[in-house]
């Protein structure tokens, strides 16, 4: 299914931006602690306009927004 526009612009948005209105949740935070003490958190996210997922992550050194293509 093709990307929405709504998704097209998740994906380049800065890390403290809100998922976009169609995009929901899928299960609870990751919260992971590594090398960092502090840890960083991911969360899944799926659209229900085209279906793409979507993981927001706070690490510092990945994509706040990554999307997965199909
Ligand atoms: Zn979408």
């Amino acid at each position: 299914m093709k990307v929405c526009d709504l998704c097209e612009g998740q994906s380049t948005k800065s890390r403290n931006s809100k998922p976009h209105e169609n995009l929901i949740k899928v299960d609870e935070a990751r919260i992971f602690k590594g090398k960092n003490p502090r840890g960083f958190e991911e969360q899944d996210y799926l659209c229900m306009e085209c279906e793409s997922k979507f993981t927001q992550s706070t690490d510092k050194n990945d994509l706040p927004w990554t999307l997965w293509r199909g």
